[in-house]
């Protein structure tokens, strides 16, 4: 579209996350959703890259007959297994999916460095396979071929469909919830929920003091997954804010059920990973855990707590939940910092 003349300044009560009404989104300032900006800032200032890494202890010991257990291998091909196609579903979905609808330029500047962020996470696991010589083709096709990957992917694929037609437009009520689907499945679900079993998995590694150069990437990619689900859920609450008609009671029954769901197919993909327990986690741990994160993003939204259990893993949550991170990269990845403060 050819740009108007037009000595009009854009209207900051008229941008919204998506269906803004003076969407201009090549000026950046007006700003209204700061925190778009802050979170590209903090992912900036945690910018880091997998080769930085060094992957030669974890070389020694993948190679050695004595250190890793049978089930600690499988473990941690299967958790590399989900991650590697992970990524590259949050990368679509963040470029081909939401990018081109938002009408926030200060949003679609954070997307672009989320965006660039699973770039690197793919790269982090493309690296960890190929240093450790594992077979490419059975990692990288594993959704295809393990079902409990299989359907945590289908999953959030099959919900996106609608937003992937080139033809699929904002702004009627239908296709504003569904895009609010979109957004609240891929922060609270693929963001949320679906990592954080095979990041428990590599935390467990680590605290072995096994596979610790693998495991530190995983930190890295965990600290800035967090901040794609604050963001996500910042972005689910704005919408609800600036739409509130979209927000009905059976749309909020209709997230649940997902979530829900999705709980169940991440407790599967857990027991999977660990057949017979490990590292002190055994599968009714691993349940109780899941729900345990799965009512923390249910109640960073405003929806029904669905489970009420006590963190069974509590050590996990120095590591991982949400409201604990602030500290927990302080002694290390602030030497990766190139500058600024470390917050987030
Ligand atoms: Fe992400």
């Amino acid at each position: 579209m050819p740009i108007q003349i037009n000595a009009k300044p854009v209207d900051i009560n008229k941008r919204r996350i998506i269906n803004g009404a003076d969407a201009d989104v090549m000026q950046l300032y007006p700003m209204r959703h700061t925190f778009a900006w802050e979170a590209y800032n903090v992912g900036n200032a945690n910018h880091w890259l997998p080769t930085e890494i060094g992957m030669q202890k974890d070389i020694e010991q993948w190679r050695s007959k004595t250190v890793l257990t049978e089930d600690e291998r499988k473990a941690f091909e299967t958790v590399l297994g989900f991650f590697t196609t992970a990524d590259s579903i949050a990368a679509n979905n963040v470029v081909l999916a939401l990018y081109r609808h938002v009408t926030s330029p200060e949003v679609r500047m954070y997307l672009l460095r989320q965006g660039y962020e699973e770039a690197i996470h793919t790269h982090s696991y493309q690296y960890i396979v190929e240093s450790l010589g594992l077979d490419e083709s059975k990692i990288f096709n594993m959704y295809r071929e393990v079902e409990a990957i299989y359907n945590k992917d289908n999953l959030v694929l099959s919900l996106n469909e609608g937003i992937f037609d080139p033809a699929f437009k904002t702004g009627t009520f239908e296709n504003d919830q569904k895009f609010l689907e979109n957004w609240a499945v891929f922060a609270l679900v693929m963001e949320g929920i679906f990592f954080y079993s095979s990041f428990a998995v590599m935390f467990g590694f680590q605290r072995q003091n096994k596979m610790v150069g693998a495991a530190e990437q995983i930190q890295y990619i965990m600290r800035d997954e967090s901040q794609h689900l604050n963001f996500g859920i910042n972005i689910v609450n704005a919408i609800k804010e600036e739409q509130p008609e979209l927000w009905t009671k059976e749309f909020q029954d209709h997230l649940v059920d997902i979530i829900r769901r999705a709980v169940v197919l991440e407790y599967t993909f857990a027991k999977e990973v660990f057949p017979t327990g490990i590292f002190g986690m055994n599968a009714a741990g691993f349940k109780q855990y899941i729900e345990y994160i799965a009512d923390r993003r249910l109640e960073r939204v405003g929806l029904p707590l669905q489970y009420n259990v006590e963190n069974p893993f509590p050590w996990m949550s120095e590591a991982i939940d949400i409201s604990k991170e602030k500290n927990f990269f302080e002694t290390r990845v602030t030497e990766y910092k190139i500058g600024g403060q470390l917050e987030w």
